[in-house]
């Protein structure tokens, strides 16, 4: 569990059993906890290929309940007087399951759905029934989306059209009186507080979305001559996503409430206050203000909110509002497991090298020997410089003609052996060289793994985000080898070669020996902008997705199965003809057995393997 981190980042989740498997426990209680691997074996028997994404519909039930029941607490116990009413951001996870069941199991609590285009408003409108939860309407709109979402309004839906341009409200007053339905109006303000971390480019006085405050008083003026005060109700922010720093939420509500007071003393209707998403997830298990971290609790949270948006409401004896938040990440990020298993290693092993040096060996390899015997803690830095610079000359002497490729060989053993060493005495110093902060992943071992960087964690090539990796068995064993992942797109940048930690990150993991069975690693925590971020590389497509359902008694179902993307599948989304292709390749077959390379029924058989190639998983299949 230390190894791993598990017991930080797993929250109640996720731990490991008496036979050192990766556990699932929705309803934290010991009895109901699933092994990840009875799962494995589940899916195996069903003769579905790794990688596999499972999403456990549970999880995002414990989340839902989790946030509403939290905002529900602090309200009580800090006597506020409004509601909270959640929005569930489409783009965070836009496959139909997820927003099915985040209206299945929100409407307990009027969980509602936020949309910031066309799609995503028509996706909303086909599950959306619940008549008490809101429907933010952010992004660009268009004529098309205006009427749909006045059309829904005039059904009875709480439906807002979030203006964050200011030439979007001549369209919505346009609509709205063509079509005589009265728009709900909120707007987007640009915050001036700015929060730290990696997706906040969306606060800020420089933020591409949002009005500033000119710009919003000239809408309550335009409404005002208008007579329409009353349709603006609400007042947005987004500071963006994964916000580490508990006081960055907390200016950016207070400055947020101080707005909304003075929309109130305008004269607008208001009555709700959206804080946009930003609720992080502990991707670390640090509980540090580090970006892949948060330094608050959801309770923490909760009570911040509330506590600020009451003080500015009480200050200025303003009624309190709806609070909205469009927490997205929170909501769905502990909901989906990557499973995959490990095709191959290439092992860094430590050369042995001998005691003694042959005399009529070269002197620059000799002198790479002298470095390697000189190493201790106090010159490991002045060590690797030499040992750099003895086996650049080797190379160049090779280049030359001046070595023969046997010593050239030598000099690598005894090269990878002085990093060894290196590292090896590092180990004894408190701190480390900055250039050999890394050397441990120089000698890790690679562990070639069966899924794609690109396809289910791109956040992890595109903006180096830490996601927890661990073996899901073999738990018990001490893992020997340290190791980086390698994926299969053969891309340079299909790896993982940072993992989390507790104080800082690593650039090894600790994994187990392959044995002769199957070993399987999984990524957790990519339930939120993973899947749709996701590209097709190499043309690895969408992985098999298996839902899951935990029974209260331990037991499991495998509810739903979406088969992953075959190798036509991808073809056809580069605008390959299938057909054509299939045409082309008998045309090249039926060539040969002109030439006399093969007979026609070799023709049966090579046609035959082109259409299980066509049929078949873009992964490797065993
Ligand atoms: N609301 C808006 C307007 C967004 O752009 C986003 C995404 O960045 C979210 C909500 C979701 O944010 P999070 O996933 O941090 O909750």
């Amino acid at each position: 569990e230390e190894l791993y981190g598990i017991k930080n980042w797993g929250s109640t989740y996720f731990s490991i059993s008496d036979e050192g498997e990766v556990l699932v426990n929705p309803y934290s209680d010991k009895k109901s906890a699933v092994s990840l691997m009875d799962i494995v074996s589940g899916v195996k028997d069903r003769g579905l290929d790794m990688p596999v994404l499972l999403r456990f519909e549970n999880l995002l039930d414990s989340q839902i309940t989790y946030l509403n029941e939290s905002f529900a607490k602090a309200m009580k116990s800090l006597d506020y007087k409004g509601t909270y009413r959640g929005v569930y951001p489409i783009k965070v996870n836009q496959q139909q399951q997820v927003v099915e069941e985040v209206t299945k199991f929100g409407q307990k609590y009027h969980h509602g759905l936020e949309v910031g285009s066309k799609p995503e408003l028509i996706a909303a409108l086909s599950h959306i029934k619940d008549k008490e939860s809101c429907l933010i309407c952010n992004g660009y709109k268009d004529e098309e989306f205006i009427d749909l979402g006045l059309y829904a309004t005039k059904m009875g839906f709480n439906c807002f059209f979030v203006i964050e341009m200011p030439n979007e409200l001549d369209i919505i007053l346009e609509r709205s009186k063509i079509l005589n339905i009265k728009p709900n109006i909120g707007v987007r303000i640009k915050l001036s507080a700015k929060a730290g971390g990696h997706w906040t480019d969306s606060g800020g006085d420089r933020s591409i979305f949002g009005l500033n405050m000119s710009q919003i008083i000239e809408i309550v003026d335009e409404l005002k001559e208008k007579g329409m005060l009353d349709s603006l109700k609400l007042l947005h922010y987004h500071l963006g996503s994964q916000i580490p720093n508990i006081r960055d939420i907390r200016n950016a509500v207070l400055e947020a409430a101080r707005v909304y007071a003075e929309l109130v003393n305008e004269g607008a209707a208001m009555g709700y206050l959206d804080l946009g998403g930003g609720l992080a997830i502990d991707y670390d298990g640090s509980s540090t203000n580090y970006t892949n971290s948060r330094n608050y609790t959801v309770e923490e949270y909760c009570m911040d909110v509330v506590e600020a948006v009451m003080r500015v409401m009480d200050q200025r004896d303003t009624p309190h509002p709806v609070i909205i938040t469009e927490s997205g990440r929170a909501l769905v990020a502990y909901y989906s497991i990557l499973l995959f298993n490990v095709l191959d290693v290439a092992i860094f092993e430590e050369y042995e090298i001998p005691e003694k040096l042959d005399e009529s060996l070269p002197e620059q390899i000799r002198n790479l020997y002298e470095v390697n015997k000189s190493i201790n803690h106090k010159n490991i830095q002045e060590c690797y410089n030499d040992a750099l610079y003895y086996r650049d000359e080797i190379k160049d002497m090779f280049k030359h003609g001046r070595i023969s490729l046997r010593d050239r060989s030598f000099s690598e053993k005894i090269f990878w052996n002085t990093i060894h060493q290196i590292a090896k005495a590092k180990k004894k110093l408190k701190f480390a060289p900055p250039e050999l902060e890394d050397i441990e992943s120089a000698i890790a071992d690679i562990y070639y793994c069966n899924f794609s960087v690109f396809q289910s964690i791109p956040d992890s090539w595109a903006i180096d985000q830490l996601f927890p990796v661990m073996p899901i068995h073999r738990l018990l064993e001490l893992p020997k080898r340290n190791a980086v992942i390698a994926d299969i797109t053969c891309d340079c940048d299909g790896k993982i070669d940072r993992f989390i930690d507790l104080h800082d990150e690593r650039s090894t993991l600790p994994l187990h020996e392959l044995k002769k069975e199957e070993y399987y690693l999984g990524i957790f925590l990519v339930g939120a902008y993973q899947e749709t971020l996701g590209d097709l590389h190499n043309l690895f497509g969408d992985t098999n997705v298996i839902s899951v359902r935990i029974n209260k008694d331990g037991s499991f179902e495998l509810i739903k199965e979406i088969q992953g993307d075959s190798v036509e599948d991808v073809l056809s989304y580069v605008e390959f003809d299938v057909k054509q292709m299939r045409a082309n390749f008998r045309e090249t077959a039926e060539e040969a057995i002109r030439e006399g390379l093969m007979t026609p029924s070799d023709r049966k058989e090579i046609m035959l393997s082109f259409d299980n190639g066509l049929r078949g998983y873009t992964y490797y299949e065993r």
